[in-house]
């Protein structure tokens, strides 16, 4: 499958704000964001003018590579969201939460979404005791996500679980680090979900 394969320091400078993509070195000084803080390319560093339609893409182009989605999966997920029952931006926002990946991510078992779902592809985590390996699996509250026995010393759900303390997990969810067990408590609420987002500006994109 297609997948963006170029320097993802890139995809924050463009958006302008820090996307949460290299796990560790996103804290560190090194942060693409921190040392070079406008948009890649030649003309990065000129006067850049959005039309409302050039709002509402970059807020849509932000929260899909957040989430590490692609086009059609994002368009899809924001589909399934309108044809739920309240406001379909909040609704997006919470099936992007409930994604697998994400909650491996959330749960501390890995340092980005991106090697989330690398780990959860080569199929290091059992849901409700079942190996799952689809990184777009929706979890439902009293989901548990183990990690399978083989993977506790891979090198990199150990350096993830090292640095858990330094992170906070939602409160909707919780991590037994010791038992290498996370639960899904209840549904993500939007104020769960902390990054700056105007999720309004996507369903007004959608809605053209
Ligand atoms: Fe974005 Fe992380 Fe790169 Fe900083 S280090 S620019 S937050 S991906």
């Amino acid at each position: 499958m297609a997948r963006y394969s170029d320097a993802v320091c890139r995809l924050c400078r463009r958006e302008g704000t820090k996307l949460f993509l290299k796990g560790d070195r996103c804290f560190s000084p090194k942060c693409g964001i921190d040392r070079r803080g406008y948009p890649p390319g030649q003309h990065g560093q000129g006067r850049a003018r959005f039309s409302d339609y050039g709002v509402q893409l970059r807020e849509k182009q932000k929260v899909k590579r957040m989430y590490g989605l692609l086009e059609k999966q994002f368009a899809s997920t924001m589909h399934r969201a309108t044809r739920l029952k309240g406001r379909a931006g909040e609704n997006l926002l919470i099936l992007l939460e409930r994604r697998l990946d994400n909650v491996v991510f959330r749960m501390g078992f890995a340092t980005s979404r991106a090697e989330a779902r690398q780990l959860v592809r080569h199929g290091h985590f059992l849901v409700n005791g079942c190996r799952a390996s689809i990184p777009s699996m929706m979890l439902k509250p009293g989901a548990q996500v183990t990690i399978v026995e083989k993977s506790r010393k891979v090198a990199r759900i150990v350096g993830a679980l090292e640095t858990l303390e330094g992170r906070s997990v939602p409160q909707w969810l919780e991590t037994d680090k010791d038992a290498f067990r996370g639960t899904v408590k209840s549904m993500p609420s939007r104020e769960d979900i902390t990054m700056p987002i105007q999720e309004q500006l996507i369903v007004e994109l959608y809605s053209r």
